[in-house]
């Protein structure tokens, strides 16, 4: 994957409450490209691995029956500087710290149940990228 890709999952709370389509709005209306997307559910196996870096946290039990309880979306984006920008469309982990015209703020519940992913690095995207999509369904 080149540096212009990044990986975003629509959690299990946005989408419970029926937040799909505003949230990709909001991405297609941010310039990203839509490279690969599905509907899916993370086992607990696969949440405890990509989330393996918080694995010592207070909060790793809770974030894990959080990103298993219901369907996700995984989607590649693709946009030039896309790990960066798309952590700008975001905002901040916690809804009440994130900036106004960001995904979180309008979306976001809680610091844990906050909506949507995104990739930190060109190096995560690409792994995270990987872990949901073969490369015949990157388009
Ligand atoms: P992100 O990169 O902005 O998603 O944030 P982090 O990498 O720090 O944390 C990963 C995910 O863990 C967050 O998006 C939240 O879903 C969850 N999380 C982070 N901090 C907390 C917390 O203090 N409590 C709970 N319950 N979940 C948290
Ligand atoms: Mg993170």
């Amino acid at each position: 994957m080149s540096g212009n890709r990044t990986f975003t999952m629509i959690k299990p709370d946005a989408v419970e409450k029926g937040h799909i389509g505003g949230i990709l709005n909001m991405i297609a209306e941010g310039g990203f490209r839509i490279v690969s997307m599905k509907l899916t559910q993370l086992t607990v196996a696969d949440a405890q691995q990509f989330y393996a870096i918080h694995k010592e946290r207070p909060f790793f039990g809770e974030l894990v029956e959080f990103m298993t309880r219901g369907p996700i979306v995984a989607a590649i984006l693709e946009k030039e500087n896309a790990v960066e920008d798309f952590r700008t469309l975001i905002g901040a982990t916690n809804p009440a710290d994130a900036a106004e015209g960001t995904i979180r703020k309008k979306y976001a519940t809680s610091i844990g149940e906050n909506a949507v992913h995104g990739s930190d690095s060109d190096e995560n995207a690409a792994i995270e990228g990987a872990f949901h999509f073969a490369g015949r369904e990157q388009f």
